[in-house]
């Protein structure tokens, strides 16, 4: 996946930045399975680029790792010089890394990186973390105390009106005021 895009020629060997590993897929992605499509450079003819690159970029906003890839493109300028990736063309990366380091200063990779640790260390804790015994009670009481007279209410499919969402905040308080006492 990392490298240059099918027929630039690769006469360096450049080593991508460990801080931002290319997000890995379960199933191949487009670039993956088709490579000729996202190096446009290749591509003769005006039309016939403005084409290619519509699809890729089509193929790209539909890629489970849209976000990731665009990073790692972005860290690693070297690897990326041409060709398509996540959605942008070179000179579109060149922009964006210059506005990256205008808002972020010289160390801007360094900057993201570490907001991204910082994220999906909070996301590990977060799902790691047992609820409290109040958010067990509280979740408890929505289960057993929302009505399910006249007709069953289904929280996921129903739409949640502003009547509903009153009532069933008027019947939580009432049980916790309950649960308090
Ligand atoms: S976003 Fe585009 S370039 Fe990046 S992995 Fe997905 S298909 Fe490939």
């Amino acid at each position: 996946m990392s490298g240059l895009r099918t027929g630039t020629p690769n006469t360096a060997v450049v080593i991508a930045d460990d801080r931002f590993p290319f997000p890995r897929t379960e199933a191949p992605t487009c670039c993956q399975a088709d490579p000729g499509l996202f190096a446009i450079e290749e591509v003769t003819g005006r039309t016939a680029r403005k084409k290619t690159l519509a699809k890729a970029t089509l193929a790209c906003s539909g890629c489970p790792v849209v976000t990731d890839c665009l990073k790692w493109a972005l860290a690693n300028e070297h690897l990326t010089p041409t060709g398509v990736w996540a959605a942008t063309t070179a000179r579109q990366r060149t922009v964006l890394r210059q506005g990256l380091e205008r808002r972020l200063g010289p160390d801007w990779i360094g900057v993201v990186a570490e907001q991204d640790r910082r994220w999906q260390e909070k996301r590990r804790t977060g799902r790691l973390t047992p609820p409290t015994v109040r958010e067990t009670v509280l979740a408890r009481l929505e289960r057993e105390l929302i009505p399910t007279r006249p007709a069953p209410y289904e929280p996921w499919r129903e739409p949640m009106t502003p009547a509903r969402q009153e009532h069933n905040v008027a019947v939580l308080k009432a049980a916790l005021t309950r649960a308090v006492a």
